[in-house]
């Protein structure tokens, strides 16, 4: 069939896109019918009025990891001048400050350290769980987990019920990548296989543990890689929404940035079309993936590496969410990006310009109490640019 009978017949019966058919529409769709489809479908799925973003900070407690993916910037290896690994008391320190803001989560993650036993990541937790009892904990992510299971000599799963029983809320996505065997093999020969990537998710989704679906793209992969990564992650919540009611909470995509990196280095020269994505690339992907997730939620627009006017744009066209304040990023930020980090403020005034009202959440998708939101583009502090 082509795009325009697969669109047409997808928005009259709302039936599931198959991998085939999302293939086309990405492919061959214009960029204006996937954004208005993928718009229509997050009307339905979300309202049209709110859009949520959540206060949160970044901390990456350690910069060591023996993983090497070959588009990181941020790790270095044992043994290096450069690395790090934060005490208790500093981490807990950057808590304070997220709280002094009225934030709700932290995002804790790092590299695979070897010199980190259980006890660390247990007495981390609990310590955390006791002096911010307010803040949710989202920790680690698949890879990690390997990495505390293999030192620890346990599996994942019960190095999982360890760091819940210690007080760890979520397992959020990192380190998902392209869940494609052959792009993960080239950029990150080391890291744990997709089906490993899948299988940590869904023990964690088995003890009730908050979890998000990452996607990062543009490695040269083709359209049906992204695609097949998107099913994989459609499959796994058809069956863990089946067996625990409980799934990815939302999906956030976005291209993987070459500056600073081996993968950037590796592929100089390379067609610029042929790796990252520009932004009508990433609008496609928010679009086809709103489409093709039946099953998930949220779809997040990526600010940081996107920039905020794009985001906006992905907010008209499948997104509902604006992601978080990220306060202290370091991972894909010393990759190239500029400053990653934004205010409240600056996060409400792009959702105001975009049309919609700004809302607080929690890591759950719950909205919480706005305080004093802007949600009128007649009390922004600077007049609204003529496109909106
Ligand atoms: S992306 Fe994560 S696992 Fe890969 S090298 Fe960087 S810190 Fe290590």
């Amino acid at each position: 069939m082509s795009w325009s009978q697969i669109l047409d017949s997808h928005m009259a019966s709302r039936s599931r896109l198959s991998q085939e058919d999302a293939v086309v529409l990405y492919r061959d769709a214009p960029l204006h019918a996937l954004r208005n489809a993928a718009n229509q479908r997050r009307v339905e799925m979300n309202g049209n009025k709110q859009v949520t973003y959540l206060i949160d900070r970044n901390i990456n407690y350690t910069n060591v990891c023996t993983i090497n993916c070959q588009f990181c910037s941020f790790y270095r290896p044992p043994g290096h001048e450069e690395t790090y690994t934060q005490t208790l008391d500093e981490i807990s320190h950057r808590v304070s400050e997220l709280e002094s803001i009225d934030g709700t989560r932290i995002l804790m993650q790092g590299g695979v350290n070897p010199d980190l036993g259980i006890v660390y990541y247990t007495d981390l937790l609990k310590s955390l769980r006791e002096k911010h009892p307010t803040i949710d904990l989202d920790c680690f992510s698949p890879i990690e987990i390997e990495g505390i299971a293999e030192v620890a000599n346990l599996s994942t799963l019960e190095v999982l019920t360890h760091l819940k029983d210690a007080g760890m809320h979520g397992l959020p996505g990192g380190g998902a990548e392209m869940l494609v065997e052959s792009v993960r093999k080239d950029v990150s020969p080391k890291k744990g296989s997709p089906d490993n990537w899948l299988r940590v998710m869904q023990e964690a989704q088995s003890l009730g543990l908050i979890t998000s679906a990452t996607n990062v793209f543009g490695f040269g992969e083709t359209i049906e890689n992204r695609v097949e990564h998107m099913s994989r992650i459609r499959e796994l919540q058809d069956s863990s929404l089946a067996d625990y009611s409980n799934g990815f909470t939302s999906f956030i995509a976005w291209p993987v940035q070459l500056e600073n990196n081996t993968y950037g280095k590796r592929n100089r020269g390379r067609n610029k079309f042929e790796l990252g994505a520009g932004p009508t690339e990433y609008l496609r992907h928010v679009a086809v993936s709103r489409l093709f997730f039946d099953n998930i939620d949220h779809i997040q627009a990526s600010w940081p590496t996107m920039g905020l006017a794009i985001a906006q744009m992905a907010l008209l066209g499948g997104a509902d969410d604006a992601g978080s304040t990220m306060m202290e990023e370091n991972v894909v930020s010393a990759s190239g990006t500029n400053k990653i980090q934004a205010s409240e403020l600056e996060l409400q005034d792009a959702i105001v310009r975009a049309g919609f009202v700004p809302r607080r959440r929690n890591s759950r998708y719950e909205h919480l109490e706005t305080p004093s939101p802007i949600t009128k583009l007649s009390e922004l502090a600077s007049p609204p640019p003529s496109q909106f």
